[in-house]
């Protein structure tokens, strides 16, 4: 591709995509006429950004995966005397709803979730209805 033909091809699409004639025109004058001069126009861009567009398709799916799951986690609908509360942490761990409501019998390695305060920005070692409901 000659430069003037990629210098058309560029023109058209810019006026394609709404940018004006003028518009191309200034870019012409100083100088970024092509996408190609545009992109060497920085040329250590390539390094400043390392692997981030570069596609890991086994990261990206676990990636997904696991928020996926940090979502589902956040929807989990909370028992009615801990509205207010978050059912997991910012790490997707759960809190264990049972100690919040004050009746789990488990120790601290509870395997329902962690027993912490599930109030979002508490995270204490109170129950929440114990904390935060009075009563
Ligand atoms: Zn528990
Ligand atoms: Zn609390």
């Amino acid at each position: 591709m000659s430069l003037v033909d990629s210098n058309a091809v560029f023109e058209s699409r810019a006026l394609a995509i709404g940018i004006s004639q003028d518009t191309v025109n200034a870019l012409g004058l100083r100088g970024w006429v092509t996408h190609a001069t545009f992109a060497f126009s920085a040329p250590h861009k390539k390094e400043a950004e390392p692997k981030r567009t570069r596609e890991d398709p086994a990261s990206n799916k676990k990636n997904a995966a696991e928020a996926a799951k940090l979502k589902r986690l956040r929807r989990t609908p909370m028992p009615k005397q801990l509205r207010g509360g978050t059912p997991c942490d910012d790490n997707g761990k759960p809190y264990c709803f049972a100690f919040n409501l004050g009746s789990c019998q488990n120790g601290d390695d509870c395997k329902k979730g962690m027993h912490l305060c599930c109030k979002k920005g508490c995270g204490k070692k109170h129950s929440y209805v114990s904390a935060h409901k009075g009563s």
